[in-house]
């Protein structure tokens, strides 16, 4: 049977293999953890605690009004030590955080209710059992479209991407391999929840040892099957998967949720079960640590609010050895270089990657027209024509190549032989296209 893939795309050098067979381990408590209460720059917020309160682990420390926010728990228990404004390492602003500093003592607070017979919940009870443990909608396919009262759409299957294609993290995959379990009953809650009776759990086909765990647990979830799709970047992109699984094509302008589908994370169904059946609200994550500057990589159970120093402290980081080095946040091609490190891991961050700066930031040169570029494209855009025109403020030109459809997954630029910023160049146009949209 031909593998399921979808148009474009490419096979950047892998660095899976340092951390793919190693199992989630935790990190070791933090003395301290920074934990942002702002999900986004405009959000509405109130802490719940006071300076110098004793808080226990899972205790809510700070509201978030709206409907893609939720709840933040802390992740150690100890003392409050400063409510404060700290770096954000998304954000590019400081934030209102809360600063815990840890007992060691690891207590948690009373187990609220559990709803492991969730099927006798109503679905609105049970999203508001989700929303308090702390998972948002922003990173939530189903709380998204949930809370954008999307159901009204006529949604028949939830796609759950365990395509994790992104050469450097591994997160995803262990979590399949050692929580298949959690994550079909994570999926089976979100079917309850969305009245959906179809779903398919997407893995590539370089991630054997996952496939085989989440077989041993689907034959009890008739309506979950499982897809093997050929490794290839960004599988993971949204509209990719549903090229790739289900034959469809999600046009420019409309979204997913347009075509009946709602995507899901496989953290976030793992994350669900754990709301719902063992009512634990999210306070740890599993990042990958990795790359040539880390003694030490793994996959590492990690306190939300933890330091990247703290964490690449344990990880081992050679920052003594190595003066110029880079290090980027997710993973690496589309992550976010890091500059500052005294910067809290947050809730959606699956990966910490590091590199020497010798391998960032070649020499760039003028377009030679060699089409690469388009052939790797998974959207189908012209990406050289776009970076050649936002880089001469052609604006008019520029926009006739849609930028907007860009997924930033960064193929063109892996691909350019003369290196040139072709995403950040996507990425002016975009800013260029909204604003031109905001003052319309
Ligand atoms: S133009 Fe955008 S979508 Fe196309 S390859 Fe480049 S980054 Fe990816
Ligand atoms: S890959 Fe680079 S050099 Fe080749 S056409 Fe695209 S932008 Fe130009």
């Amino acid at each position: 049977m031909p593998k399921l893939t979808f148009s474009g795309g490419v096979n950047p050098y892998s660095y899976k293999a340092t951390t793919k067979n190693l199992q989630i381990t935790d990190l070791q408590i933090p003395s301290r953890v920074v934990i942002p209460i702002v999900q986004n720059l405009n959000d509405e917020v109130s802490v719940t605690v006071i300076k110098d309160e004793y808080v226990s682990i899972g205790q809510k420390i700070g509201e978030i009004k709206g409907l893609n926010c939720s709840p933040v728990h802390a992740s150690i228990s100890g003392k409050v030590t400063d409510i404060c404004m700290w770096n954000h390492p998304v954000i590019s602003l400081p934030v209102l955080s809360v600063v815990i500093d840890s007992d060691f003592k690891d207590k948690k607070i009373t187990p609220k209710k559990t709803h492991w017979d969730y099927f006798r919940y109503s679905p609105e009870d049970l999203v508001k059992v989700i929303r308090e443990a702390g998972i948002t909608g922003l990173n939530s396919g189903f709380l998204s479209v949930y809370s954008k009262n999307a159901l009204l759409k006529e949604i028949d299957t939830v796609l759950v991407n365990g395509c994790e294609s992104e050469p450097s993290t591994t997160s995803e995959n262990r979590l399949m391999i050692e929580h298949a379990y959690e994550v079909i009953e994570g999926l089976k809650i979100i079917m309850y929840i969305m009245d959906v009776h179809k779903s398919h759990i997407a893995v590539e086909d370089n991630s054997d040892e996952a496939i085989e765990s989440l077989k041993k647990v689907v034959f009890k979830a008739p309506n979950v099957s499982i897809k093997i799709l050929k490794t290839k970047y960004p599988q993971n992109g949204q509209r990719q998967l549903i090229d790739a699984v289900l034959d469809k094509t999600v046009h420019s302008g409309t979204s997913v949720t347009d075509s009946g589908i709602v995507i899901e994370s496989i953290s976030d169904c793992y994350a669900i079960y754990q709301a719902v059946v063992e009512a634990k609200p999210v306070t740890s994550r599993v990042v990958t640590v990795s790359g040539s500057l880390i003694e030490k990589p793994g996959n590492y159970n990690v306190r939300i609010g933890t330091l990247f120093s703290d964490l690449l402290d344990q990880c081992g980081y050679k920052k003594e050895t190595e003066k110029k080095m880079k290090i980027i946040l997710g993973a690496s091609m589309t992550g976010i270089s890091q500059v500052i490190l005294d910067v809290p891991v947050i809730r959606n961050m699956s990966g910490i990657f590091t590199m020497k700066e010798d391998n960032v930031n070649p020499k760039t040169h003028a377009c030679i027209r060699c089409t690469k570029c388009i052939k790797a494209c998974p959207m189908n855009l012209m990406p050289n024509f776009i970076s050649i025109y936002a880089e001469s403020f052609k604006w008019d030109e520029c926009l006739k190549y849609h930028p907007e459809d860009c997924i930033e997954c960064g193929c063109c630029a892996y691909e350019c032989i003369a290196k040139r910023p072709i995403v950040q160049q996507i990425k002016l146009a975009k800013q260029y296209k909204e604003e031109l949209h905001v003052k319309a």
